[in-house]
C-alpha cells in the first residue's frame, strides 16, 4: 500500500483536517517486477549463444583455424548457435507483438478438419525423420471463426512438441470435437465452442511443473529444450494467441507416459 497525506485547509486558509490516500499498488508493482525479470531472462537467454559464438570464434582465430577438422566442427557451433539467436530473436519479438496485442487477427470461418489436414503436411517431415505416427480425428464439417495463420501456428507449435518430446517410433494425435451445450437445450448442429486436443505418447510432464508450463521461458528439462532446438516461448506465444481468439488452452500428462493439450475455442468471435 502507498500512503499519502493530503492536508486540507478551509477558505480561511485555516486547517480543515487530513485526507488520507491509500492506493493499493500491488498490482503495479508485481508488473515492474515482471518486466524486470523478464528483461533479466532475456539478457541471459540472448548471452547464452553470443557467448558460445564469441568463444569459438575466439579459439579459432587464436589458431585452431590450421587444423581444418577442428575448423570445421567449431564453425558448425558458431553456425548452430547463430541460427539459435535468430530463432529466441524472432520468438521474443512475436511474445512482445502478442502480448501487447499488437497484432491484427483477421478472422474468417475455417472448416477445421480439411484446415488440420493441410496443417499436418508441413510437419511431415521431422515426424518422418523420428517415425511417429500423426493420426487424426475430425469430422467434416466443424466450422470455426478464427485468424487462419494464427490457428496454424497454434497448431503446429503444438505438433512440434508433441513430436519434438516424444522418441522414435511414438504417436502423436489430433482430435476435434463441437461442445453441444446440452443444458441450454441445443441440437448437435447447435454447437458453440469447439475443442482441439493435441496428444502424445512422450516423455510426459511432472505434475509439480504443470502449472508453470506456459511461462515464458520455463522448461521442465533445459539441456533437453535446447538440444531439440527449443526457446522456451512457444508455448507462452500459443497461450496468448489462443487468448486473442478469446479461447483457452490446459494440458494433462502422465510423466513417462505422455501429455494433451486442449485448446478450446468459441466458434464465433
Ligand atoms: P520449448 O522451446 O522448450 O519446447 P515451450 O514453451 O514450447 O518451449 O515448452 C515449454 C516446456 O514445456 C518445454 O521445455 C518442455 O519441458 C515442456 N513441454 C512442452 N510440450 C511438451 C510435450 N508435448 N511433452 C513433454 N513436455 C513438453
Amino acid at each position: 500500500l502507498d500512503l499519502n497525506l493530503v492536508p486540507i485547509f478551509e477558505d480561511s486558509d485555516e486547517f480543515g483536517g487530513v485526507l488520507l490516500v491509500l492506493q493499493d499498488v500491488t498490482a503495479i508493482r508485481r508488473l515492474e517486477r515482471m518486466r524486470s525479470e523478464f528483461v533479466a531472462n532475456v539478457s541471459h537467454e540472448l548471452k547464452t549463444p553470443v557467448t558460445a559464438v564469441k568463444g569459438f570464434a575466439e579459439t579459432l582465430l587464436g589458431g585452431a583455424v590450421n587444423d581444418p577438422e577442428t575448423a570445421r566442427s567449431f564453425l558448425q557451433i558458431i553456425f548452430d548457435e547463430s541460427d539459435r539467436l535468430n530463432r529466441l530473436i524472432g520468438d521474443i519479438l512475436e511474445l512482445s507483438k502478442v502480448e501487447s496485442r499488437r497484432i491484427p487477427l483477421q478472422f474468417s470461418p475455417i472448416e477445421l478438419s480439411s484446415f488440420i489436414a493441410k496443417t499436418i503436411e508441413l510437419m511431415g517431415s521431422e515426424a518422418v525423420r523420428k517415425n511417429i505416427r500423426i493420426s487424426v480425428k475430425v469430422e467434416p464439417g466443424i466450422y470455426v471463426e478464427a485468424d487462419e495463420d494464427r490457428l496454424r501456428q497454434i497448431i503446429m507449435n503444438l505438433l512440434a512438441n508433441g513430436i519434438s518430446y516424444t522418441p522414435d517410433g511414438g504417436h502423436v494425435s489430433i482430435q476435434a470435437e463441437p461442445v453441444i451445450n446440452e443444458a441450454a437445450g441445443r441440437d448437435e448442429t447447435d454447437y458453440d465452442h469447439i475443442r482441439i486436443h493435441i496428444s502424445d505418447t512422450g516423455i510426459g510432464i511432472p505434475k509439480k511443473d504443470l502449472p508453470r508450463i506456459f511461462e515464458r521461458f520455463y522448461r521442465v528439462d533445459k539441456a533437453r529444450s535446447r538440444s531439440s532446438g527449443g526457446t522456451g516461448l512457444g508455448l507462452s506465444i500459443v497461450k496468448h494467441l489462443v487468448e486473442l481468439h478469446k479461447g483457452s488452452i490446459s494440458v494433462s500428462s502422465n510423466l513417462g507416459a505422455g501429455s494433451t493439450f486442449t485448446i478450446e475455442l468459441p466458434v464465433l468471435q
